[in-house]
C-alpha cells in the first residue's frame, strides 16, 4: 500500500484552498489521497472529517465538525462537500442511551452553519464522539479480507498485533457511534479501530498522522494477506483456463442480449412497457478465472464484503456456469430463480424493516464463468459503478476464501442495511429521464441528420451506438458528445457488408447489452436524369438506401428476439418517396423501397412488440459544423436548376412549406425519440418533418 503524502502537493493544496483555514485544506488534501486508491474507497464509499473553529454571525469563535457530506466522492471532495456542522450540539447526544434516525438526522440538519448544504454523513457523530481532531474512515479491502471470517479478530490480531481495536457488527448511526467512543475511551492508546465485516478508522491530530496511520494498517494487512495466501488467490490463478480474451467479447455478444433481456422489469411506466438496463462488463484474467472455480456459486450467493456496496450491487451475483452462458433458456431460468429467492430474503429478513416497499428483485452483477462479470443498471453510471464494486468484490471474497473462510453479514444484518431509509437515501430521488436505459442504434450518425438524432436521443437520457462509414467524422462526433461520457459508443462500419452489419450488432451488445432502438438513417444521394443514368451508381444508390437496409432490419429483428422486449425502429425515408424529385431517381426509388421494407417489418415484428415507423424529412441542411452530405450532392443541381445561391435555396424550401419555418436535424431527432418513447400504440407510420408539403403528405 503506497503512501501518497507528498510535501509539495500538500502545500499546494494549502495554497488553492486557503479561503477554507488550513485545517480543511489539509483534510481535503488527504481525503482524496484516500480517494485516489480504489482498494480503499469506492465510489462516494467512506467518509472523513476535521475539528476546526469558525466565526458565527455575532463573530463569536465556535467549535465545528467539518465531515463529509452526502454525494460528495473523497477522489474529487471540495471544501463544500466538507459542511460545518456546530460540533457540541452533537457532542451532547453522547449522552442519551438511544436515538431514532429521524431525530439523528434532524439534530444534525439543524447544527449546519450553512442550511443549503449536503446531509452531512450518517457516520457524522461517531466523528464527533471522537476527540481526535482529524478521522479517516475506509472500506480497505484488505481489511475486509481479515474480518470477512467466522472469527474476525484471529487475522486482525495476527497482522495489526494489539494497537488497534476491533469491534463486531454494529448497524451504523447513533448505535455505532456509541460503541466506537465508548471502546475508545476504555482503550485511548490504540491508533485504529477496526469494524469487523465493515471497515477501518484511524484518527489523529494531523491530517498527516491519521491518513499515515490508514496507511500503514492497511500495509500490515495486506503483508499479511500476501504472506497467508502467496499472491493471486488460487481462485483467481486461471485453473481451469477461462476463455481467450479475442472469445470473451464475442461471448458477451452472444449472451448479454438475453441477459439483459431478462433482466428487463415489466413496468406499465416504462419505455413499451418495460424498465430496462445498460450493461458494464469486464473481462480482466482473473474476473474470468474466478466463475470457473468450484467455490465461485457459493461466493455469488454470499453477502458483500462491506454493507455499504448493497444498495449499489444488491447482495447475490447471478452466477452463469459454461453452461448457462451458452444456453439463453436456462439463462433465463436462472434469472427467475434469483428472482424467487431474493423475494424470500425478503419476506425473511427485510419486510419488517420496510414492508411492501420491495427493490426489483433482479440481479444487479453477473458472473459469466470463464468471461468475466457484468453489472446491470438503469443507467451507464450505475452499471460502472456495480461493476467496479462487483470487480473488487470478488478479489476480496477470493482472497479471503484463501485465508480461510468467508463469512460476512448475515442476511438480517444486511437486510437492515439494505432498507435503512438513511441508506437507500445516497442513491438519490432524482427521477431517470424518459429514455434511461435505452439503447439506441443509429446509423449513418456522423451525417447532418444523425447527428441531431443522436444529439436528442443523448438528451433524453438513452445510451447511443452511432455508426458511419467516415471514421473522421465519427470521430469528430464522439469528441462533440464527450460530455455524456459513457452513453456514447461509436463503431466505424460500412453497412454494404453483411459482415460488417453483424460485427456492428455485435459490438453494440458487448458495450451496452444489447439494442432497443433502431435507427436505419444512412444514406446516398445521386443526381441524374433517368436517360443519363449510370447503372452502376444506380445499383450502389440501392445497394446502400435498400439493400444495408434491409440487413439492419435483418440484425435487429435477431437482436429483439433475443431480448423478448419488444424495441422500436425508426427508419429514415424521405419527403421523396411521396413528393419525388425530377433527376432523382436513384435516390427517391431506393428510399421508397425502404418504407416499403419498413411496413413489411412493421407486420412481421409486430408479434414481438416491436414497433417499425418512418420519418420523412425535407430540407434538412444541417448547420456549419455538420452540414448534410446530400445536400452538398444534390445543393448546386437544384441551385443551377432554380437560379439561385445557396442563401437563397434554403430560402425557397423553407417559403415552399406550409408553416414556412427551417429544418433542423434536432426536429428530426424529437421525432425519432418520440417513436422511441414508445408511448403510443403506434407501427407502420409516416411522420413527415417537413415544414408541411400538400404534395408530399403521407398516402
Ligand atoms: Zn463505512
Amino acid at each position: 500500500m503506497a503512501n501518497l503524502w507528498n510535501d509539495d502537493e500538500a502545500k499546494c493544496f494549502a495554497e488553492q484552498f486557503a479561503a477554507a483555514g488550513e485545517a480543511v485544506a489539509a483534510r481535503v488534501y488527504t481525503s482524496r489521497l484516500l480517494g485516489r486508491d480504489p482498494t480503499l474507497v469506492l465510489h462516494g464509499g467512506g467518509n472523513t472529517s476535521v475539528k476546526t473553529t469558525c466565526q458565527d454571525m455575532l463573530g463569536r469563535t465556535i467549535e465545528v465538525l467539518c465531515v463529509k457530506g452526502s454525494g460528495w466522492d473523497l477522489v474529487d471532495i471540495e471544501p463544500p462537500g466538507l459542511p460545518a456542522v456546530r460540533l457540541e450540539a452533537l457532542r451532547e447526544l453522547q449522552q442519551l442511551d438511544q436515538l431514532s434516525d429521524a431525530d439523528m438526522v434532524n439534530v444534525v440538519r439543524g447544527a449546519l452553519l450553512d442550511s443549503e448544504a449536503p446531509n452531512p454523513s450518517v457516520e457524522a457523530l461517531l466523528h464527533a464522539f471522537l476527540p481526535h481532531r482529524f478521522v479517516d474512515h475506509t472500506h480497505a479491502n484488505a481489511i475486509l479480507a481479515l474480518t470477512d471470517q467466522p472469527d474476525p479478530e484471529v487475522h486482525v490480531r495476527r497482522a495489526l498485533g494489539d494497537s488497534v481495536l476491533v469491534l463486531p457488527w454494529i448497524m451504523p448511526g447513533f448505535p455505532l457511534a456509541k460503541a466506537v467512543a465508548e471502546a475508545y475511551a476504555a482503550s485511548p492508546d490504540c491508533t485504529g479501530i477496526v469494524l469487523a465485516k465493515h471497515g477501518l478508522f484511524t484518527f489523529g491530530d494531523t491530517a498527516k498522522q491519521s491518513y499515515d496511520r490508514t496507511i500503514e494498517l492497511v500495509d500490515q494487512a495486506e503483508l499479511y494477506l500476501r504472506r497467508a495466501v502467496g499472491g493471486l488467490p488460487a481462485m483467481l490463478l486461471g485453473d481451469p483456463a477461462p476463455l481467450p480474451m479475442a472469445e470473451r467479447q464475442a461471448a458477451l455478444a452472444r449472451v448479454l442480449p438475453a441477459l439483459r433481456g431478462a433482466c428487463a422489469v415489466k413496468s406499465e411506466r416504462g419505455v413499451g412497457g418495460f424498465d430496462r438496463v445498460v450493461v458494464d462488463a469486464r473481462t480482466e484474467d482473473d474476473l474470468a478465472a474466478f466463475g470457473l472455480h468450484a467455490q465461485a456459486r457459493k461466493l455469488c450467493l454470499s453477502n458483500p464484503i462491506t454493507p455499504d456496496h448493497v444498495i449499489r450491487t444488491k447482495a447475490h451475483y447471478l452466477y452463469l456456469a459454461p453452461e448457462a452462458v451458452a444456453d439463453p433458456s436456462r439463462l433465463r431460468r436462472l434469472v427467475t430463480e434469483y428472482e424467487v429467492a431474493y423475494r424470500r430474503y425478503y419476506e425473511a429478513s427485510a419486510e419488517s424493516i420496510s414492508p411492501n416497499h420491495m427493490h426489483s428483485p433482479k440481479p444487479v452483477v453477473a458472473v459469466l464463468a470463464g468471461v468475466g462479470i457484468v453489472a446491470l443498471h438503469r443507467t451507464a453510471q450505475g452499471a460502472r459503478i456495480a461493476a467496479d464494486i462487483a470487480a473488487h468484490t470478488v478479489r476480496v471474497k477470493a482472497t479471503s476464501h484463501a485465508l480461510g473462510d468467508y463469512v460476512a453479514l448475515t442476511d438480517d444484518e444486511l437486510a437492515e442495511m439494505e432498507y435503512w431509509p438513511l441508506e437507500v437515501q445516497k442513491l438519490g430521488k432524482k427521477q431517470p429521464p424518459e429514455l434511461a436505459g435505452q439503447v439506441a442504434l443509429v446509423t449513418g450518425a456522423a451525417g447532418a441528420i444523425g447527428t441531431g438524432i443522436v444529439e436528442v436521443l443523448l438528451e433524453r437520457g438513452a445510451c447511443v451506438f452511432a455508426t458511419d462509414i467516415d471514421g473522421d467524422r465519427l470521430q469528430k462526433l464522439q469528441s462533440q458528445f464527450a460530455s455524456f461520457g459513457l452513453r456514447v459508443g461509436t463503431h466505424q462500419a460500412d453497412l454494404t457488408d453483411a459482415a460488417a452489419v453483424d460485427a456492428l450488432f455485435a459490438a453494440c451488445a458487448a458495450q451496452f447489452g444489447g439494442v432497443d432502438c433502431v435507427v436505419p438513417n444512412a444514406g446516398i444521394a445521386h443526381v441524374s436524369s433517368i436517360e443519363d443514368m449510370d447503372a452502376e451508381i444506380f445499383a450502389r444508390v440501392l445497394e446502400v438506401n435498400t439493400t444495408a437496409t434491409m440487413r439492419v432490419l435483418q440484425a435487429a429483428a435477431r437482436m429483439f428476439r433475443r431480448q423478448q422486449t419488444g424495441g422500436s425502429i425508426v427508419l429514415q425515408a424521405s419527403k421523396n418517396v411521396f413528393a419525388p424529385g425530377a433527376r432523382f431517381g436513384a435516390y427517391s426509388a431506393s428510399k421508397a423501397a425502404a418504407l416499403q421494407l419498413a411496413r413489411i417489418a412493421a407486420m412481421e415484428l409486430a408479434e414481438q412488440s416491436v414497433r417499425v415507423n418512418v420519418i420523412n424529412a425535407d430540407a434538412v441542411f444541417g448547420d456549419e459544423q455538420t452540414p448534410s452530405q446530400l445536400w452538398a450532392e444534390v445543393g448546386p443541381d437544384r441551385m443551377r436548376a432554380r437560379g439561385l445561391d445557396e442563401q437563397q435555396l434554403r430560402d425557397f424550401y423553407r417559403e415552399r412549406s406550409l408553416l414556412k419555418q427551417p429544418v433542423t436535424a434536432r426536429h428530426v431527432g424529437e421525432a425519432v425519440a418520440w417513436f422511441a418513447s414508445m408511448r403510443t400504440p403506434t407501427t407502420g407510420a409516416v411522420l413527415p418533418v417537413d415544414g408541411g408539403l400538400p404534395e408530399a403528405f403521407p398516402r
